[in-house]
């Protein structure tokens, strides 16, 4: 890695930066000055590859110098100000930004370092960027990790797991998770790995014909219609896969091991294409999801609809236009390529609208004056097992592993979580605490003369926000 290869791909998306760029590389690298990495490299290699990652994602300048500079202030003799000065306070505010999320430890119990664990964390909702040059840095410390010892590794691995892949998968980073999820995997359980790694590789071999037969095939139904289109074939990644396995499932009842990803011009297409390809495969009925009419929560949007390819093979095929597929691959950061100037703004507001990670985080913010508590409830709500469920309108949910349906009626609306009596679970009449499951559908019954929220309820609950309106309902009913 090279300042040219940086700046290669600088000039071929965002010209007017080469400088700035250039100025920021010169200062880390005399700032790194006699500074070298495991590997026995210059330091200087290791922003510099961050940079490039960012530069990737088509970054903006603020977010590539971010990169470049992204040590500076843990590792050397610099200031914010400093920074603020030479640059802007904008690269300053992120590079002050990366540093904190550094030191982000769930563990630590002394009070100044639960104080600051919270500023940290409410520190990365100032500007998202922070969490993709973060990401950038995991990510390459990642993938060079061979150079650190054995304990190092795993600690770093399961780190990455604990907060980089729920921040990636927040933001709808989908590519970065995968490679970060893959990478821990390997250092975290090497036999399993490796076993896995041969098993899609075989899986990848033994399909190859198939989908290649499958792939000309919608690609000539296509062009004969004149619709624009490229598609690509998937595989899982190795992660994905043990997990899977790791559920109980057996290799055969995975469907989505291997996809054909078609990607189309506009939505209107998306649904033409997924006509024509069950007019020449015929799908499996309860296989079929509708994500662009109901995106995920972290805003991933495709149609998705598992098919009888050739010889009976299941194949999976996900249909979305270049754009949804862009967002699908890069999450937040593909604004940089869609929205262009106006990225961040975009990037800030939709991720206050759109993304409900975003919403919690606010929400256990304001409830819990406690630091411990903040803390312990941002790790159990947000950054462990979640689950989604369907409401009859077929909006997706997020919820924690443990969520009931009290939990799901306050997220819908307070007022219902209120009026509540029961609730409809896949056509099943269940109680409000039923332990919610992945992919159930649920219909909240209230009434308006119901007793309202009883107090026992709140130890029935997960979530921050159904927590604090009982509270609220109570108290203001015995005042
Ligand atoms: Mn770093």
């Amino acid at each position: 890695m090279t300042l040219d290869k940086l700046l290669e791909i600088v000039e071929d998306y965002n010209p007017e930066e080469i400088e700035n760029v250039t100025k920021a590389y010169k200062f880390a690298e005399a700032m790194h000055e006699g500074q070298y990495r495991q590997s026995g490299e210059p330091y200087i290699i290791h922003p510099l590859n961050v940079a490039y990652i960012l530069a990737e994602m088509h970054a903006d300048g603020s977010t590539l110098c971010a990169g470049l500079l992204h040590d500076v202030l843990e590792d050397c003799d610099c200031t914010k100000e400093e920074i603020a000065k030479e640059f802007n306070p904008e690269v300053a505010n992120l590079v002050d930004g990366v540093t904190k999320l550094s030191k982000l430890n769930f563990s630590s119990k002394s009070d100044q370092n639960l104080a600051n664990t919270r500023k940290i964390i409410i520190g990365i909702t100032s500007d998202v960027r922070i969490i993709i040059v973060k990401l950038a840095d995991r990510l390459h410390n990642m993938r060079t990790l061979q150079y650190k010892t054995e304990f190092k590794q795993k600690e770093n691995a399961m780190e990455t797991m604990d907060i980089f892949v729920p921040l990636a998968y927040y933001i709808g980073a989908y590519r970065v998770k995968s490679e970060l999820e893959d990478l821990s995997l390997q250092y975290l359980y090497p036999d399993k790995y490796k076993r896995i790694e041969d098993i899609k590789y075989k899986l990848e071999v033994d399909n190859k014909e198939i989908l290649q037969e499958m792939l000309y095939t919608i690609n000539k139904i296509l062009n004969d219609r004149n619709i624009p289109n490229e598609i690509k074939v998937r595989t899982k990644n190795i992660y994905g896969i043990y997990k899977r396995l790791n559920e109980g499932n057996k290799l055969y009842e995975i469907h989505d091991l291997l996809a054909l990803k078609i990607m189309v011009d506009d939505i209107a297409n998306c649904y033409q294409t997924l006509g024509l390809v069950h007019s020449k495969y015929h799908p499996i009925n309860d296989k079929f999801k509708d994500y662009i009419c109901n995106p995920k929560t972290n805003m991933y949007r495709s149609l998705h609809t598992t098919v009888f390819g050739p010889e009976n093979r299941l194949v999976q095929t996900q249909i979305r236009t270049f754009d949804m597929d862009n967002v699908a691959s890069f999450g937040l950061t593909a604004y940089w390529d869609i929205e262009k100037g106006n990225a961040r703004n975009v990037m800030q507001e939709d991720l206050k609208s759109k993304y409900q990670f975003f919403d919690s985080l606010i929400e256990i913010n304001q409830v819990f004056a406690d630091n411990q508590e903040f803390v312990w409830q941002v790790k159990s709500e947000l950054f462990a097992d979640k689950i989604y469920v369907y409401t009859t309108k077929g909006d997706i949910i997020e919820l924690p592993k443990g969520a009931t349906a009290i939990d799901f009626a306050y997220k819908i609306h307070s007022d219902v979580g209120n009026t509540m009596v029961g609730a409809i679970v896949n056509d099943k009449q269940v109680k409000p605490d039923y332990i919610l499951h992945n992919k159930e559908r649920v219909r909240i019954i209230t009434d308006i003369m119901s007793y309202g929220p009883r107090e026992e309820w709140l130890d029935k609950v997960q979530t921050t926000k159904a927590k604090r309106k009982i509270k609220d309902f109570i108290n203001n009913k015995e005042g």
